[in-house]
């Protein structure tokens, strides 16, 4: 049995998502087999051979392949998906771009944003009467079936089985910790790339460009609410802060939609999920939306003058009191 992860990179390096995502393949036994499709991806590649615990590294490389088009990375992950009894993608822009498009080629249901491998019990697989994702697919595949997915913003995880013969996964990076990225020594083989679809191009990107750490790659985030009031505000309160412990900057939703801060840095359900070693929350309320990006981080600071505010029922550490004096008090004394 083997296990394929669709890696996420920029042609020079894997992404860290790709490394999550390499330990729940390791949870599904097998061996873990790592796709880099990319165009002069071969630095990629390389990378993607020294993360622990991959077996092999397929490498594609085509000019239709540079820029991770999901119509081409999805028949490139096609031509190939015979091979394999689970079939990962980071539950990223990008992953949640191609699972669908490869689910649905292969007629399978798509098991989205697991946070879980439940390990396979011995003996023939029954599916129970419970949620299925299972298709009319004539051949159940080895390996294990059932997996946790956080469903209602969170509140609930349910447990679904699949009897489908390949399973399509989308992997919440917050649920597995990253496999190491060096210390393997995984063999690169070549595939042939797939023609160019011609169903979409690339016309262009604007990237913001930041000094700070990527938000769901930071281990420190610096979160501001709609209590900050104005972007001069958010960015005269939240900057020396987050400068001062090499954090990265989040926002709340409501800071976002005011412009207070730019919608990339949005925490929640319907922005990034991220679970740092320590996530500080300055005038957030804590809505269920948002404690669905942030409520894994392992120590949460909560800074609000409203004592009733839902933050505090996850915090770790809770500071009742005006964030305007708060936190340039913490900046000062750090
Ligand atoms: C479908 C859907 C998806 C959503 N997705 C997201 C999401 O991804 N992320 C997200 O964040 N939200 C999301 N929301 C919005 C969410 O419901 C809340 O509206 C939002 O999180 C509120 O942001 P906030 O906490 O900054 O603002 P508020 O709820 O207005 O809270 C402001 C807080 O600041 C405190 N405060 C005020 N002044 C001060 C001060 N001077 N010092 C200290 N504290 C102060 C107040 O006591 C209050 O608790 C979503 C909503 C929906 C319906």
């Amino acid at each position: 049995m083997s296990i394929l992860v669709i890696a996420e990179h920029d042609n020079a390096s894997v992404k860290s998502a790709t490394l999550n995502t390499v330990t729940a393949a390791l949870a599904c036994g097998g061996d873990v087999h790592v796709l880099v499709a990319g165009e002069n991806a071969g630095e990629a590649a390389k990378a993607a051979a020294q993360i622990a615990g991959v077996a092999k590294v397929l490498h594609a490389d085509g000019a239709g392949l540079g820029h991770g088009l999901a119509e081409n990375v999805a028949a490139q992950v096609l031509a190939i998906a015979s091979n394999y009894s689970h079939i990962l993608f980071p539950a990223t822009a990008s992953g949640k771009n191609i699972a669908p498009r490869v689910a649905a080629k292969l007629d399978v249901c798509q098991i989205s944003d697991i946070t879980k491998v439940i390990p396979s019990a011995p003996g023939p697989s029954a599916v129970p009467q419970g949620e299925q994702a299972s298709s009319g697919a004539a051949q159940r595949s080895p390996g294990p079936d059932t997996f946790e997915r956080p469903i209602y913003a969170g509140n609930a995880i349910a447990t679904v089985q699949s009897g489908d013969a390949v399973k399509v996964i989308t992997v919440r990076g917050t649920g597995f910790d990253a496999a190491a990225a060096t210390g393997g020594s995984a063999a690169v083989e070549s595939l042939a790339a797939v023609a160019d679809s011609g169903k979409s191009s690339f016309v262009g990107a604007e990237l913001a460009k930041s000094e700070r750490p990527e938000l769901t790659a930071a281990k420190i985030i610096v979160s501001g609410g709609r209590a900050l009031g104005s972007a001069e505000k958010f960015t005269e309160v939240m900057t020396p802060l987050a400068d001062k412990l090499g954090a990265a900057i989040g926002a709340s939703r409501a800071a976002v939609d005011a412009g207070y801060a730019p919608n990339d840095l949005q925490v929640g359900q319907t922005g990034k999920i991220v679970a740092p070693q320590l996530y500080i929350a300055a005038g957030i309320s804590g809505a269920i939306q948002h404690l669905a990006g942030m409520k894994d981080s392992k120590v949460i600071v909560a800074i609000n003058k409203d004592p009733e505010a839902p933050i505090f029922s996850v915090a770790d550490y809770g500071l009742e009191a005006d964030l305007f004096h708060a936190v340039p008090g913490l900046v000062a004394a750090l």
